[in-house]
């Protein structure tokens, strides 16, 4: 007869005739295991739970939680305990998630910026001239444009998610079987797909404890907003709705209110409703120019700054404080912002500005409604800016000061480089932006052609800082602007859809 056995939060199963003789029948907050599958991943499945492993005998191949010692031979086994590191949720807006490294509240939320302490690991390395090269790679997901999460979900042990949001595919990495698995939907949930506008989630807004487990966040789909929750002992996933109807935008949080522009048959309004979802409105939006209609599709990632939430569009902003009515701002004409240069700049007075042209040349525009202001303040410039926050470079060189400062000259040679910024770390203790960039050698053509399918002939994966890294060089690049980058494992990882492998770097000394 089976022995039943309860360890912390988990209950297993002595069976004899078990191939791993101790089956994981339940855990807390876990809705099902499926052990076919989860045993061909045992030793992750031991460091999710805290679960025990044999170190020198055979008599089980996994063992419950808190048995040091094989309860057949006494042979000592092997508590699973991963190492720590803090999470990584990707640009986000909206109140803190679990375990991810606070940004200050000084800058916006959103934008591809962290403030994990990447330029103490990186800057140990030989800076440049010197070509250095990945110290890790990793296959790239099967479904390759994807989100990425790097979280322990509410288990024992961070794992890697990889979320294929033009596809409806999960995709989770079991690190020590060095593979990818997709997991399947349970049966009635939401399909993924989400494709209307740029992708953003709203990763869970409160500590996990055990009845949250496998919180991927709120995701939007072509349906509505959805609960999205994992469950790594049944690679499987299912969704819980939180707002349905067709989306025209990603959706974002500000303070203690999340909001998301949908389509209605009268045109584009906003729904928001407290993190949780729960005590929802329907708000109209106040428009300065009713004969440009708010756009159903085609928006930029939101951000947060400064108590209001902010989607960019080719053709306006909108722009949203809780309690207040959304408002829609078409650019003028002819002015037009140049979105895929990243995102909206900030200047030493901590207002935000989007780069744009007129037809004549470009220009920052403030991005603010300019209510008893005037008109908002533009500034000229002589040519294109690519960056977001305070990260920020004119072809080769890097702008320190304002926006449309005078662009910091170290080197002439690098005026015929063309740098993209990929990724800022903020940190209140260095005085110059950090960041991860691309910089593409020999590029002296139009910003716009570098990010819309030129072939760049040499491109180098470079670290920004208090000295530069040159961390990988990369030919025949294309897209630049697919590239994402995260932290995961004690390393800064960058992938591009096209690439078969993600390429990694060791952050030596990071917590
Ligand atoms: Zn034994």
């Amino acid at each position: 007869m089976d022995e039943w056995w309860r360890a912390g939060d988990s209950v297993w199963r002595e069976d004899a005739a078990s191939s791993t003789r101790f089956v994981l029948e339940a855990v807390q907050g876990v809705p099902r295991i499926d052990w076919e599958l989860a045993r061909g991943r045992l030793t992750d499945v031991a460091l999710l739970v805290g679960a025990a492993l044999p170190t020198t005998c055979a008599h089980a191949a996994i063992f419950p939680q808190e048995f040091a010692f094989c309860p057949e031979c006494g042979a000592a086994l092997h508590r699973a305990a991963p190492a720590r590191h803090p999470a990584w949720w990707g640009p986000a807006t909206g109140s803190l998630a679990p375990g991810a490294a606070p940004l200050p509240r000084h800058v916006p939320h959103g934008l591809p910026q962290t403030a994990m302490p990447l330029g103490d690991a990186l800057e140990a390395r030989e800076p440049e001239p010197f070509v250095g090269r990945p110290d890790w790679r990793m296959p790239a997901p099967p479904n390759a444009v994807c989100v990425f999460a790097a979280a322990d979900f509410g288990f024992a042990a961070q794992r890697l998610v990889a979320l294929a949001y033009t596809r409806n595919v999960v995709q989770y990495w079991d690190p020590p079987g060095a593979r990818w698995h997709v997991f399947t939907a349970d049966e009635g949930s939401a399909d993924l797909h989400f494709t209307a506008s740029a992708y953003a989630w709203l990763p869970p807004a409160d500590a996990h404890d055990a009845t949250s487990r496998g919180e991927f966040g709120i995701v939007p789909t072509a349906q509505g907003l959805f609960r999205l929750v994992i469950n790594p002992l049944a690679e499987s996933w299912r969704t819980e709705a939180v707002f349905q109807a067709p989306l025209a935008a990603s959706p974002g949080g500000v303070g203690r209110r999340i909001a998301c522009p949908f389509v209605t048959p009268d045109g584009v309004r906003v729904w928001s409703a407290a993190a949780d979802g729960a005590d929802p409105e329907v708000l109209d939006i106040e428009s300065v120019d009713p004969t440009v209609p708010v756009p159903q599709g085609g928006w930029s990632r939101p951000f947060s700054y400064d108590g209001r939430l902010y989607w960019l569009h080719e053709d306006g902003q909108l722009l949203w404080r809780p309690g207040h009515a959304p408002r829609w701002l078409p650019w003028p004409f002819p002015w037009t912002p140049r979105l895929q240069f990243g995102g909206p700049a900030r200047s030493r007075d901590g207002r935000l500005w989007q780069i744009g042209n007129d037809g004549a040349g470009y220009s920052f525009r403030a991005l603010d409604d300019g209510a008893g202001l005037g008109a908002p303040q533009v500034e000229p410039i002589d040519g294109a800016r690519l960056g977001f926050g305070t990260l920020l470079f004119r072809r080769g060189h890097q702008v320190k000061d304002d926006p449309w400062s005078v662009e910091d000259v170290e080197d002439q040679a690098r005026g015929d480089a063309l740098v993209l910024p990929l990724l800022e770390a903020v940190s209140a203790t260095r005085g110059q932006p950090s960041g991860l960039v691309l910089r593409f050698a020999g590029f002296t053509g139009r910003a716009e052609a570098a990010l819309a399918g030129d072939i760049l002939p040499r491109t180098f994966v470079e670290w920004i800082g208090r000295h530069n890294v040159i961390l990988d060089e990369i030919a025949r690049l294309k897209n630049p602007g697919d590239c994402v980058a995260f932290v995961w494992h004690g390393s800064l990882w960058l992938h591009h859809p096209t690439w078969n492998e993600i390429r990694g770097w060791k952050l030596e000394g990071l917590a």
